[in-house]
């Protein structure tokens, strides 16, 4: 892993990814994208299809290995620790602790199948965080209460729409009591009657100021939720800045042309 490198990470960026490099085989998937994303802050990554967003967001989630660069959480190096010059793979202990403060929303919801809504919620807490089964029921209710499903704790996941369930998923998510929220795509499996309510939950949290990564094709939703936007092409990013004075005024003809063929 010669090509990983660190950096510093100052203080302020919850997140910092700096240099990234992903490949498969020869093909590279991410090209040195760097980030930095500070607390609060609601990032919106756009592209077209196979610019590596979803890659983006797997890597930070620590589920792929990076080939070369560093991903930081709060200035600690995710996924490997320093040993003298060398940098060493963590162990899978070290990594579910670094994992569990990242968030992370599919566009399939997977939740458990035999398990209802609130047990879905507490199941993490309970098992990973050893919360006590009374403290974790406490808060998957207030959780479910949030996204709008406080009538549907003792459901089962295969009772609820689509909508409902990714909104079970985003709270399942927020149970970990994550540092930063990771969505892939949440809206893209569903019907288009229900993608609303999922994007208006994920928009009350961006208002309570979580931290958001959201790999999203709404960019109208983009605009208005987002404090930033990172447009994606070719696995790297082609152009980034404020979300609104971005996606209404592309500086790139890239953008332009990728805005004109989504919107
Ligand atoms: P996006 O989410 O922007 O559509 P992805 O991150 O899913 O893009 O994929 C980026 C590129 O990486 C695509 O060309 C895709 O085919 C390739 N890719 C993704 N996952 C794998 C994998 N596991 N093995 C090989 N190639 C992959
Ligand atoms: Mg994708």
């Amino acid at each position: 892993m010669d090509n990983l490198s660190t950096t510093n990470s100052p203080k302020g960026h919850v997140l910092r990814l700096h240099k990234v490099v992903k490949r498969y085989g020869s093909f590279q998937v991410l090209n040195e994208v760097s980030l930095d994303i500070d607390e609060g802050e609601v990032v919106a990554v756009i592209g077209p299809s196979g610019s590596g967003k979803s890659t983006l967001v797997r890597c930070i989630h620590q589920l792929e290995t990076i080939e070369g660069g560093s991903i930081y959480l709060n200035g600690e190096l995710l996924g490997y620790r320093q040993d003298g010059a060398h940098l060493r793979a963590l162990g899978p202990r070290e990594l579910a602790r670094q994992r569990q403060q990242l968030g992370m929303v599919f566009q399939q919801f997977g939740l458990f199948p035999h398990m209802t809504v609130e047990e879905n919620v507490m199941e993490g807490p309970v098992q990973v965080l050893g919360d006590s089964t009374a403290d974790a029921r406490t808060r998957a209710r207030h959780l479910l209460g949030r996204v709008g499903l406080a009538e549907k704790v003792t459901a089962y996941p295969q009772m609820l729409s689509g909508g409902q369930q990714q909104r079970v998923a985003i709270a399942r998510a927020l149970a970990m009591r994550p540092k930063v929220m990771l969505f892939d795509e949440p809206t893209s499996a569903l019907d288009p009657e229900l993608v609303g309510e999922v994007l208006s939950v994920v928009s009350d949290l961006a208002k309570a100021g979580k931290t958001m990564v959201i790999v999203t094709h709404e960019i109208a939703f983009a605009r208005e939720v987002a404090t930033r936007v990172v447009f994606m092409e070719g696995g790297r990013i082609l152009e980034q800045g404020d979300a609104r004075e971005t996606l209404s005024n592309p500086r790139t003809d890239r953008l332009r042309s990728f805005l004109s063929r989504v919107m």
